[in-house]
């Protein structure tokens, strides 16, 4: 089987806004914005911090929200480490229907989150976002997927793979 897919770069994945199914970008013309910003805010973390601060650039009094913050996360960097660390899965439940896969612990192993945020979203067919420093929240319970890409695609061997369940 061919494997086209590695070297690729795709473009940017496509969101499409659960509360209206319209692109992010345009939810702003839609009748419930303020909806769709708290299903962005939690579903895309990082699409809606970027769109946030689009916006404060053309604040002319009356449109202006309340900004959302978050406390010391700091900026979005990856480092690389001599040491690959284990890399841990878990799962986290984010209201009745919906199961979100954290993984943390790629960037030791000298995988570029952006990149790997992408492919996952590729593969499973699903939203796929780096949220932090070494860490990408994909939506959906792709656990045992993911786990077979790391080691297939990514060479990474299963000692360094933790299964760490569901979290609350
Ligand atoms: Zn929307």
């Amino acid at each position: 089987m061919a494997d086209v897919e590695a070297e690729i770069s795709y473009p940017l994945e496509v969101v499409y806004c659960g509360y209206c199914t319209m692109q992010p970008e345009l939810c702003e013309y839609g009748p419930e914005y303020e909806k769709c910003k708290d299903w962005l805010q939690e579903n895309f973390p990082d699409m809606f911090e970027s769109m946030m601060s689009l916006n404060d650039g053309d604040a002319e009094g009356g449109e202006k929200k309340k900004k959302q913050k978050r406390g010391g996360k700091g900026v979005l960097k990856t480092k690389k480490k001599a040491e690959p660390q284990t890399i841990t899965i878990r799962r986290q439940q984010r209201n009745k229907k919906k199961t979100v896969t954290i993984i943390k612990g790629l960037v030791t192993h000298g995988i570029e989150l952006p990149a790997a945020a992408k492919r996952f979203s590729q593969k499973f067919s699903c939203g796929s976002s780096v949220t932090g420093e070494d860490e990408i929240i994909i939506q959906g319970d792709v656990t045992d997927d993911l786990i077979d890409l790391l080691e297939e695609k990514y060479k990474i061997n299963e000692e360094f793979i933790e299964d760490l369940g569901m979290k609350k």
